[in-house]
C-alpha cells in the first residue's frame, strides 16, 4: 500500500501527456515483489516435452491461412475475401466470427520473440496489416454482428493484447497506432460498466473479465487516459474482488474460466493502483481453487462451473458429465495468476500449482489437426478418450497458442539478487547480473527422470543467488552440489537459495526423486484416487472394463524400453500406467477406486 495511494493520487491529478511516463512508472513490478518476469526473449527451450510441444503449436499456427484468417473482417468491410471461410466459432455465421484472431497474432509475436524468428515476426505483420485494412472508416473492429452482440469486450481484449505484442514483441510500428483506434470502434458496442455474469445464459455476456488488464496496459503503452478509466469500470470489486479480499467463498455456481483469467486484472490492478486488496482477492481465489475446486491435475470447473465445496460434487462429476476442464482456456489463466502470485509474493507453492496444472493440463492436450478442431474439454471419468470439440475454433484456440507461448515465461523469474528456478525443463536463460552477462544452462530429463544440472557461463566471476523450487511433494530438501560438492542452502518460501561468487564452467546439480502417491478426488470419497508421481497425474493406459480399481501403486515398475511408462504385472493382463500428457487416441482411465 506504501506506494498505492500515491500512485493513484498522482494518476487522478495529471494530465494525458504527464500519463504515460506515470504510468509506464506504475507498469514496473512493485519494488517490494520479491520476483519479476524475464522478457519472451531471456528463455530458449532446448529439449524435452515442453519444447516438443511448443514446436509442434509453433509449425500449427504458422500454418494457418492469413486469407482464411482475414476472411471474415474482409467481408464485413466489402474487400475482396479470397480463402476458404474458416467455418466453426469464427466463420461469419457463426458463435462468435474472428474472435481469436488478436490471440493468433499474440501467440505467434511470443513465439517469435522467443525463437528469434523473422517468419514468425513477418506474419504478425501480415496479419496486424490485414486486418487494419479492414477497420473502414468508423474502425469497426468485429467481423459479424454475432461478434458485436455475443462477446464485444471478450473481442476486444484479444485485439489489444495482440496488437500489443505484435508492437512490443515483434515490432509492427503500425500496431500502436490501432490501440486507440480499435478501442473507439469498440466503443458503441461495449457496456459503460462491468458486471459480472452470475447466471447469465444469453448474449450479450459482456465478458469484462480480464480485459482491464488490456487496457491499463494500453493506457501505459499509449499515454491514453480513457483505457485507463475504462478498466477502472469494468474491475469487478464490489461484486467480485471485495468479497473474495475479504476472505469470503464467491466461486461456486460461477462460471470457471472467465473467474479465474479475471484475477489477472486483479494483478494489473495492484501494481497500477498499488491497493494490496487485489492480491489478497489473488491469494484467497488461489487458496479457495486448491483446496475446494481442484481435480488432482489442477483442473477445475466441471461444466465451466465452480462447484459447492464439500458436498462430493468433483466425484458425482465423474459420472455425471465428461466436460471436466476446460483445458487450454483454465490452463492458461490458472498459469498467468500462478506466475502472477509467485512474482508478488516470491512463495514456491505457486510455482507447485503452476507447475500442476502446466504439465497436466496445457501439455496433455489434444494436438489440434489442420483445419480448426481444437481440444477443449479434459475428460477426467472412467474409460475416457481425448476429443475434439465438436465445433471448429473454439476460445480454446486462442489460448492453446497463447498458454504454450508463454512456457518461456514460467520457468526462470529475476529476484533483485540473482535468478528463481521455478520449473525444471530444458532450456538456457540468458540475463545480466551486475553488468556482468550471465548463460544459465539447464540439462534434465524432468519430468520423467530425477535429475537436473545447471551449468553457469559468464565471462567473469559474478555472485548472485540461484533460488531452486523445491516441489512440495518433494519428500525431503535435495542435496544440492556445487561443482560435484555438497553445499548448504537455506529454504526460504520453498525455495532452496544458493549464494556464491559464480565463474564460468561452475555446476549446480542435484536430484528430485519421485514416488508414486495417491490423490482423492474430494474429501467426501477418499477411496476415488488419481496415481501422480512427482508433478505428474498418471493414467491407465488402454483400460480393461472389468478394471474397477487402480493398480496398487507398489506394483507399478518401470518398462524396460520407454521413459515415463510403467506397468503391473498384476492379474490376467498387466496394466500399462503413463503420465496423462503421453495419451493421444488410445482409452485412458485417471480416477479409480484405490488399488
Ligand atoms: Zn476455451
Amino acid at each position: 500500500m506504501q506506494t498505492g495511494v500515491t500512485r493513484r493520487e498522482f494518476l487522478a491529478g495529471v494530465g494525458a501527456a504527464a500519463l504515460a511516463g506515470a504510468t509506464q512508472a506504475a507498469a514496473l513490478p512493485l519494488s517490494t515483489d520479491p520476483l519479476s518476469e524475464f522478457d519472451y526473449g531471456a528463455v530458449q527451450l532446448t529439449g524435452g516435452p515442453l519444447k516438443c510441444q511448443y514446436d509442434r503449436i509453433r509449425a500449427a499456427y504458422m500454418a494457418l491461412d492469413n486469407d482464411r484468417l482475414l476472411r471474415v473482417y474482409r467481408l464485413r468491410a466489402g474487400l475482396p475475401a479470397p480463402g476458404a471461410p474458416m467455418g466453426g466459432w469464427y466463420g461469419r455465421d457463426g458463435f462468435v466470427p474472428g474472435h481469436s484472431l488478436g490471440q493468433y497474432i499474440s501467440g505467434l509475436a511470443r513465439i517469435g520473440r522467443a525463437t528469434d524468428d523473422s517468419t514468425c515476426v513477418a506474419k504478425v505483420g501480415q496479419l496486424v496489416e490485414g486486418f487494419a485494412a479492414t477497420l473502414g472508416p468508423n474502425d469497426l473492429p468485429f467481423a459479424a454482428p454475432n461478434a458485436e452482440r455475443v462477446w464485444p469486450c471478450y473481442i476486444l481484449d484479444k485485439h489489444l493484447a495482440g496488437l500489443m505484442d505484435a508492437y512490443n514483441l515483434s515490432g509492427v510500428k503500425h500496431a500502436l497506432e490501432l490501440v486507440p483506434r480499435v478501442f473507439r470502434g469498440a466503443l458503441p458496442y461495449i457496456p459503460r460498466l462491468g458486471h459480472d455474469r452470475v447466471g447469465k445464459k444469453h448474449p450479450p455476456y459482456d465478458e469484462t473479465y480480464v480485459l482491464p488488464e488490456s487496457l491499463f496496459s494500453a493506457c501505459e503503452l499509449t499515454g491514453d487516459r480513457a483505457f485507463y478509466d475504462r478498466a477502472l469500470a469494468y474491475l469487478l470489486d464490489r461484486d467480485y474482488f471485495d468479497p473474495l479480499a475479504a476472505g469470503q467463498d464467491v466461486l461456486p455456481g460461477r462460471h470457471a474460466y472467465s473467474h479465474v483469467i479475471a484475477l489477472s486484472s486483479a494483478s494489473k490492478a495492484r501494481l497500477v493502483l498499488g491497493d494490496e486488496k487485489y492480491l489478497r482477492a489473488m491469494k484467497n481465489g488461489w487458496a479457495l481453487l486448491e483446496s475446494t475446486q481442484q481435480y488432482a491435475t489442477g483442473g477445475w470447473g466441471p461444466n465451466e462451473t465452480f462447484i459447492e465445496p464439500r458436498k462430493g460434487q468433483l466425484f458425482e462429476s465423474l459420472r455425471t458429465t465428461a466436460d471436466h476442464f476446460e483445458t487450454p482456456c483454465g490452463s492458461y489463466a490458472a498459469i498467468k495468476l500462478a506466475r502472477y502470485l509467485l512474482c508478488a509474493t516470491g512463495e514456491a507453492r505457486y510455482g507447485d500449482g503452476l507447475e500442476r496444472v502446466l504439465f497436466n493440463g496445457t501439455l496433455a492436450a489434444k494436438e489440434p489437426d489442420s483445419d480448426g478442431d481444437y481440444p477443449y474439454y479434459s475428460t477426467y471419468g472412467a474409460q475416457a478418450h481425448k476429443v475434439f470439440y465438436p465445433q471448429k475454433w473454439p476460445c480454446c484456440s486462442g489460448t492453446l497458442v497463447e498458454g504454450v507461448a508463454d512456457y518461456v515465461k514460467s520457468i526462470y523469474f529475476r529476484a533483485a539478487d540473482g535468478v528463481a528456478i521455478n520449473l525444471y525443463a530444458p532450456s538456457q536463460l540468458k540475463w545480466t547480473e551486475r553488468g556482468t552477462p550471465v548463460t544459465l544452462t539447464q540439462e534434465t530429463e524432468y519430468p520423467l527422470g530425477e535429475s537436473v544440472k545447471l551449468r553457469i557461463a559468464c565471462t567473469s566471476p559474478v555472485e548472485f543467488a540461484l533460488q531452486l523450487r523445491i516441489p512440495g511433494w518433494a519428500a525431503s530438501t535435495p542435496q544440492l552440489r556445487v561443482n560435484g560438492n555438497p553445499v548448504h542452502a537455506d529454504v526460504r518460501r520453498g525455495f532452496a537459495v544458493v549464494r556464491r561468487r559464480w565463474t564460468g564452467g561452475d555446476t549446480l546439480s542435484f536430484k528430485l526423486p519421485q514416488q508414486f502417491r495417491t490423490e482423492a478426488i474430494d474429501g467426501l470419497h477418499p477411496e476415488t484416487v488419481a496415481i501422480l508421481r512427482g508433478p505428474l497425474v498418471y493414467v491407465e493406459r488402454s483400460p480393461a472394463a472389468s478394471d474397477a480399481k487402480h493398480a496398487p501403486t507398489e506394483a507399478l515398475q518401470p518398462a524396460a524400453d520407454t521413459p515415463g511408462v510403467f506397468a503391473a504385472p498384476t492379474g490376467a493382463l498387466p496394466r500399462t500406467y503413463v503420465p496423462f500428457y503421453f495419451v493421444r487416441d488410445e482409452a485412458y482411465t485417471m480416477y479409480s477406486q484405490h488399488g
